[in-house]
């Protein structure tokens, strides 16, 4: 079955066709580095990862940009308040720059952890100022910019298609508007340029600021994914994709943005992931409800057993978060993996010749059919059970299955695969080790290592792996 993915230019499931044959070009909007990411915005990401998975599985070779914004997200999406990195430096009594490393590392680390695939190219806004001020440059050679008393903005009157996106209803965005209009000539124009706030004023001095044609200042939000975009995958791109909540400001000022200084669209799929709700709200820092990968962690949960959650709904619906969701997702997860480990094949050698092709083409229904994850797993249930197949079969199209659903279903078979034997080795080693007797220790490892095991040292004792 041909890949369908759910546009939200056209709001319609459409056929993926793409530029280039066999080759796509792929842009998400990454984290802003001032905190630690929110499970909801991790959602987000688990989605992204299922596409590029599934272009993967689909024989396309994907080009894969996710930016990291260190510089110009202001405290409201609407080009309000303090920068959030500065206002987190303030806060933490660190710099801007150490707040955006720091946080930039420990998202590595989450995606990490959720065997989310990273992006091949990861450019951070301050690194690009350059080609942000060009694009703005070209911007006002066309007429599309002006000047206020804090920055130069984008006349949002000036592109005709403005709101196009999700066909989004701009009259409503302006009328329901507690967004400031101050200097602005409309509600919906935005700051391009920021200008730094002059010493004496009422915020301290900015530290992270640049000279520009207009003033010392910084870029704004949107344009550092335009001009990024552009470099990186150039123009038009395949797909373009986000947190649902980028709908309205984020990608519409893209949009004006990109395709007002370059005529020509600026990605031809848009796609966009769900909301996650606790209790009908959207999680949010602002909210009380702030849960991260860190505290999931500290619960008992394990990474994975997040991401199994996630895949449980499409990304296009909403999904309630609750400790008695998570605790159910743990028993499926573990359930799955059980069901792996009971099948009577356990040769991890098998080939592409055991796939059944059968279950593949259904779940490659289910996956291409706008990546469809919990029809997907509902497959992955009904060959488990299946008196049809073969366990060789079966473990070799679970295994296929799983480049796209990223459970590490091979990794949990090789952990519970350790035998006895190898086990009480280990803990007689352990043992050894406390009694800090090193020179059993070290002739029991290897041991281990002769029987074909590795064991590794860990702060509480240890890990065992097949070599
Ligand atoms: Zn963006």
């Amino acid at each position: 079955m041909a890949l369908k993915l759910y546009n939200t230019l056209s709001l319609k499931k459409e056929e993926f066709k793409p530029l280039k044959n066999k080759k796509v070009g792929l842009y998400t909007c990454g984290p802003t580095v001032y905190n630690f990411v929110h499970i909801g915005n991790l959602r987000t990401f688990i989605f992204e990862d299922i596409l590029r998975r599934t272009l993967e599985h689909n024989n396309y070779q994907v080009k894969h940009v996710m930016n990291i914004t260190d510089v110009g997200h202001l405290v409201s999406d609407e080009n309000e308040g303090e920068d959030k990195i500065e206002k987190s430096a303030r806060e933490q009594k660190k710099t801007a720059w150490d707040i955006a490393k720091f946080y930039t590392q420990e998202f590595k680390k989450d995606i990490a952890d959720l065997n989310i695939e990273p992006a091949q190219i990861m450019p951070r806004a301050t690194d690009h100022i350059k080609e942000q001020m060009a694009l703005i440059k070209i911007l006002e050679k066309k007429g599309f910019t002006y000047k206020t008393s804090d920055g130069i903005y984008f006349d949002t009157s000036k592109f005709k298609k403005y709101g196009k996106l999700g066909k989004v209803n701009i009259k409503g965005l302006k009328a329901g508007a507690r967004i400031k209009k101050g200097d602005k000539k409309h509600h919906t124009d935005f700051a391009l340029w920021k200008f730094s706030p002059q010493l004496g004023s009422r915020q301290a001095h900015r530290q992270m600021e640049w000279s520009s044609p207009w003033g010392i200042g910084f870029p704004g939000w949107h344009i550092e994914c335009s001009a990024m975009a552009v470099k990186y995958l150039s123009q038009p791109f395949d797909i373009h994709t986000g947190g649902i909540d980028h709908i309205p400001i984020h990608h519409q000022n893209e949009i004006a943005q990109s395709e007002g200084a370059y005529d020509k669209p600026l990605a031809n799929y848009w796609m966009h992931g769900e909301f996650l709700v606790i209790d009908k709200k959207k999680m949010a820092k602002s909210e009380s409800n702030f849960i991260t990968l860190k505290i999931l962690k500290e619960q008992g949960y394990h990474p994975l057993v997040y991401r199994f959650f996630v895949l449980n709904a499409h990304y296009r619906t909403q999904l309630n978060f609750s400790w008695e969701a998570m605790e159910s997702a743990q028993a499926g997860l573990e359930h799955l993996y059980n069901q792996v480990s009971n099948l009577k094949s356990k040769n991890l050698k098998l080939t592409s010749k055991n796939i059944d092709k059968k279950f593949k083409q259904k779940f490659l229904n289910a996956i291409n059919d706008d990546l469809n994850t919990p029809k997907a797993l509902a497959v992955m249930q009904e060959l488990l059970k299946s008196r049809l197949v073969t366990d060789d079969c079966k473990l070799a199209t679970i295994l296929d299955f799983d480049k796209i659903l990223g459970l590490k279903i091979k990794e949990s078979l090789v952990s519970i695969k350790i035998p006895e034997k190898i086990k009480k080795i280990a803990e007689e080693r352990l043992e050894a080790r406390q009694n800090k007797d090193w020179n059993k220790s070290d002739i029991l490892r290897k041991k281990i290592n002769q029987l074909g095991f590795k064991i590794k040292d860990t702060k509480d004792g240890y890990t065992l792996k097949k070599s």
